[in-house]
Formats: structure tokens, sequence, C-alpha cells
């Protein structure tokens, strides 16, 4: 996944191969790797699902991580409450260092 660089929100593909962010920014895919990463349409990995968040990572607190992508060592992390109010809250990490983001389900 490619993070904007200007407000951090997950970037897109549109159909022509560019990256769009919702904030005006642009950019094209040009990496073989990144086109392989939108490549998984439809598919659901725990592990790769998107969050598409508007607070920026510099005012989310940070945690001592583990990054099963780059082995970066500091994350930031925030929590949504999903589905229902029932349910237990999610806690999302995401690497500070790759911006990888995953599901932490304690
Ligand atoms: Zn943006
Ligand atoms: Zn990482």
């Amino acid at each position: 996944m490619e993070f904007c660089p200007k407000c951090g929100k997950i970037l897109l593909p549109d159909k022509d191969g560019n990256l769009k962010c919702s904030c005006g920014y642009e950019d094209s895919i040009s990496d073989e790797e990144v086109k392989e990463q939108y490549s998984f349409e439809g598919e659901t990995n725990p592990q790769q699902e998107v969050i598409v968040t508007d607070k920026k990572s510099t005012a989310m607190p940070t945690k001592k991580i583990t990054c099963y992508k780059c082995g970066g060592t500091e994350g930031v992390w925030w929590v949504l409450q999903t589905r229902s109010a029932d349910e237990a809250p999610t806690y999302f990490i995401r690497c500070t260092n790759c911006g990888n983001t995953w599901r932490q389900s304690n």
C-alpha cells in the first residue's frame, strides 16, 4: 500500500493506473511491486486490511511494535469501534517506518 505524503491517507488506483488521494495528490504507479500490491482485488486478508483514517500519524500515540513487513519497531495505533457497539473495539497499528497497517486483536 502506498500512503499519501501530504495527508497520510491510503492512495487508491484509478482505471488509468494512477494513484489518487481525496486531498488532490496524484502519483503514477511505476513500480511493478506496487502494482502487484494493488492486484489482490476481492481478497480479504485480515493482515492487509485497508484502513482509511483522517487522523494524521503525527497526532497518534506511538508504541513499540514489530512490523512483519520491514521489521520496524515503532508504530502508531488507534482504536475503531467496528460494526455494533456490543463488540469489543479493534486496535489498529501502523508501522511508522514503512506505513504497513494491520489489526491487533486485543
Ligand atoms: Zn492526501
Ligand atoms: Zn514496517
